[in-house]
């Protein structure tokens, strides 16, 4: 909000864009539920960056997995259904409350595995993920933020200086070494 504050960026709450008019440089939105569904403003802009919507696929949003968002509604920490204990879930499906990377994917694999195998074996769940998550943040030409943290918004930092600044080796990292290590490493579950 502060660094939008300071760009002269305005902020648009509950409202959902329907219609961008590239040519003109002309986004459309209307509000979300009952506040100003019904009627359609223009937004004249510069620059525009759209993400479509997140959502869980149909299959699971529509069965009785899902929490009221649409997500399997497993327990943040333990990643066991909070209903059906002998399901399990992580990745994006999953309603995670963490921003939803192959990076967090990484970390909660092994405590879905480990407290899978105490479900089995008929013992308690130690196994605990934190939330960890890593968002590189490419902010320009060669220059990236890697922001890694947990479900407290605390640091959860690999590397042993300020991550919060901008760097060029976070560039090279994200560019060069990370494909690498999703093909070579994490995909045949080396890493
Ligand atoms: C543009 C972009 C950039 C990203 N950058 C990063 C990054 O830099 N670092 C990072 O860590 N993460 C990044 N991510 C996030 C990362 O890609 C995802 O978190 C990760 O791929 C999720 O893995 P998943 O296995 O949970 O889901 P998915 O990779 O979505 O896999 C789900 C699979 O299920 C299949 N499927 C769906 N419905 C059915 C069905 N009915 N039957 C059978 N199969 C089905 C789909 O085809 C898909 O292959 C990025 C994502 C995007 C979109």
């Amino acid at each position: 909000m502060n660094v939008c504050k300071r760009s002269n960026i305005d902020l648009h709450f509950m409202v959902k864009l329907v219609e961008v008019d590239g040519p003109n440089k002309k986004a459309y939105f209307v509000g979300i539920g009952e506040q100003n569904k019904d009627e359609k403003y223009e937004v004249a802009f510069d620059m525009i960056h759209v993400t479509p919507p997140q959502g869980a696929p149909d299959f699971i949003k529509n069965s009785s997995l899902a929490n009221a968002a649409g997500w399997v509604d497993v327990d943040k920490h333990s990643l066991q259904h909070v209903r059906y204990p002998e399901i399990f879930s992580l990745g994006d499906s999953s309603g995670l409350p963490t921003s939803k990377t192959g990076a967090a994917i990484r970390k909660q694999a092994p405590v879905l595995v480990e407290n899978i195998l105490s479900y089995i074996a008929h013992q308690t769940l130690n196994a605990n993920y934190d939330g960890y998550t890593s968002c590189p943040l490419v902010t320009g030409y060669g220059k990236l933020v890697l922001a890694e943290f947990d479900y407290e918004g605390k640091p959860q930092e690999t590397f042993p200086f300020d991550q919060s600044k901008e760097r060029w080796s976070m560039y090279i990292l994200k560019r060069y070494v990370l494909p690498w290590l999703y093909w070579a490493k994490i995909l045949t579950g080396k890493a």
